[in-house]
């Protein structure tokens, strides 16, 4: 996929650097903030007292200045010599020298070839006053935001007083006016739309309207130049545990004789469909099955249950996931040691059903630390259902700690579970739209659904088929995740879907590769 160069010129507090910044990590773009290196500037103009008037100090502090930008999507850090500068050349008094300082031609000489220079192989936004007109003339989409004065002023006041300083609202205007004139009047480069530049006036909109209303240009602009890009997260797709779970269960069908399971044997309704088919039925009571063969689906079963199937004479094929049967025996022992225990996890969800059945002491399930009773213990045990998420168990945790004397946790989240959700809030950090797929039963599914939808917009959805046009039209960078129960094939199925609804211009790319077959 084409990486723009992407150009986004206005004066000060129009919004360009918050929403050139929000982009850029959207698209994975660098992004630079031109008028710190002026700031910088000036700042190193200042500290070695060199006058705006002396040509050649200025040309020997030009030749000499060390001036780096380290990249990060969470703010890039402005380095003077070697020096971290970031906050100082925020300053008010740098605001007006820094204006001053670049209304020298031998400055800007200087700045526009850094900056050409940082942004020769694309993929970068960058934002400034002659962006658009001076630095990349010919950038791949221009944009000129721009707001009424007032308003300007009220965002710089709330930026200042967000920060601890004094900000008088019309002594912040007068010096905003005063630089913006500067700045538009000025000979060199001064600050004016570009031609071909897309006007965008910020006054009423919020941040996320500024964000969507220039994304949707990009898309635009990617959709034309390229296709749409689609990414699969890293692990989606079959886990270790239900991998084991099918091929145990085929190898029973293969048999001849009818196959049960307890349960469905996987929360994915298609995929038990296509069992049945080969002669595996899930049967939902234990005690309707007599003489059979019985496999023990990857959530496992209550131990009522298993004896129930023993004493009916069932032949037990044990496709318990490892993970799960490791949370069965952590819980096992910590009611045992007579530890009360505190279960992450969702209170129906057969995995817990199955999990609380190995326990006779206290237990209580909770979904979250909102859940907690009010209350102290002398010892506590804590276990998680083996798809929650990480973050949860230890906001748990931390909530626990200062009301337990002796605590004891057993991590029991599974790691295919947490490098998957890993996985899918980075892809959707960087996504436009996410398709999870996977059954709607499916707790790691949902999981992975709620974390992306966090992060971006995303659907939840178990089969191709529900993708409407509409849903896919507009986005250009579209990831895909699924959960430990979705076969290959659906994620397939998905991907040749999006690319039949965006007329075949699809991009697959990298690492994360669509398992295509
Ligand atoms: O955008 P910011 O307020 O940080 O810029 C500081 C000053 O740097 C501006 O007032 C302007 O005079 C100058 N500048 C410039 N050309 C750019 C970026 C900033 O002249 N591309």
């Amino acid at each position: 996929m084409k990486r723009l160069i992407i150009a986004i010129d206005g004066p000060a507090a129009s919004g360009k650097s918050t929403t050139a910044k929000l982009l850029a990590q959207k698209l994975g773009y660098v992004y630079l903030d031109t008028g710190a290196m002026y700031r910088a500037c000036a700042l190193a103009a200042l500290e070695k007292g060199v006058k705006h008037s002396d040509a050649a100090g200025l040309d020997r502090l030009l030749q000499k200045i060390d001036l780096r930008i380290e990249y990060s999507p969470t703010g890039n850090k402005v380095l003077l010599q070697g020096v971290d500068v970031t906050k100082r050349i925020r300053e008010e008094d740098i605001s007006r020298l820094s204006s001053d300082i670049s209304t020298l031609g031998a400055v800007r000489a200087k700045m526009v070839e850094l900056q050409r220079r940082m942004g020769a192989e694309g993929g970068v936004i960058m934002d400034g006053r002659d962006i658009g007109t001076v630095v990349f003339p010919r950038a791949d989409l221009k944009f000129f935001l721009n707001a009424t004065a007032e308003e300007r002023a009220r965002r710089r006041c709330r930026e200042l007083q967000a920060k601890g300083e004094a900000a008088d609202y019309d002594t912040v205007l007068q010096e905003m006016l005063q630089r913006d004139r500067q700045d538009s009047t000025r000979d060199l480069a001064p600050l004016k739309p570009a031609d071909d530049a897309i006007p965008v006036d910020t006054t009423d909109l919020t941040i996320e309207q500024q964000v969507q209303l220039l994304y949707r240009h990009i898309c635009d602009k990617l959709l034309q130049s390229g296709g749409v890009e689609i990414r699969l997260a890293l692990h989606s797709g079959f886990c270790f545990g239900v991998r084991r779970a099918i091929e145990l269960a085929l190898k029973a069908g293969k048999a001849g004789q009818p196959v049960y399971t307890m349960g469905p044997l996987i929360h994915s309704p298609q995929m038990v469909q296509q069992l049945r088919q080969d002669g595996i039925t899930p049967a939902e009571d234990a005690a309707s099955l007599r003489d059979s063969t019985v496999i023990i689906r990857s959530h496992g079963i209550t131990r009522q249950e298993r004896e129930t199937l023993v004493q009916n004479g069932n032949t037990l094929i044990d496709a318990t996931c490892p993970f799960v049967e490791k949370a069965q025996a952590n819980i096992r022992q910590l009611c045992r040691e007579g530890y009360p225990v505190i279960v992450l996890g969702d209170r129906d969800h057969p995995e817990v059903v199955a999990m609380l059945s190995y326990c006779e002491g206290e237990t209580l399930v909770v979904t979250g630390r909102n859940e907690l009773p009010d209350r102290h213990w002398k010892k506590l045990g804590v276990i998680s259902q083996t798809t929650k998420n990480t973050a949860t168990l230890q906001e748990l945790v931390a909530a626990l700690a200062p009301r337990v004397k002796e605590l004891r946790l057993f991590n029991t989240i599974c790691t295919a579970t947490s490098l998957r959700q890993e996985a899918t809030a980075a892809l959707a950090a960087r996504s436009d739209l996410m398709v999870i797929i996977g059954g709607r039963n499916s707790s790691n599914t949902r999981m992975l659904f709620q974390l992306s939808s966090a992060l971006t917009t995303t659907l939840h959805i178990e089969t191709a088929d529900e993708l409407t046009p509409e849903q896919v039209a507009a986005h250009c960078r579209i990831g895909l995740s699924a959960g430990a129960s979705t076969p290959d094939h659906l994620i397939v199925n998905v991907y040749n879907r999006i690319n039949k609804l965006t007329g075949n211009r699809t991009t697959v790319t990298s690492v994360e590769d669509i398992p295509v077959n």
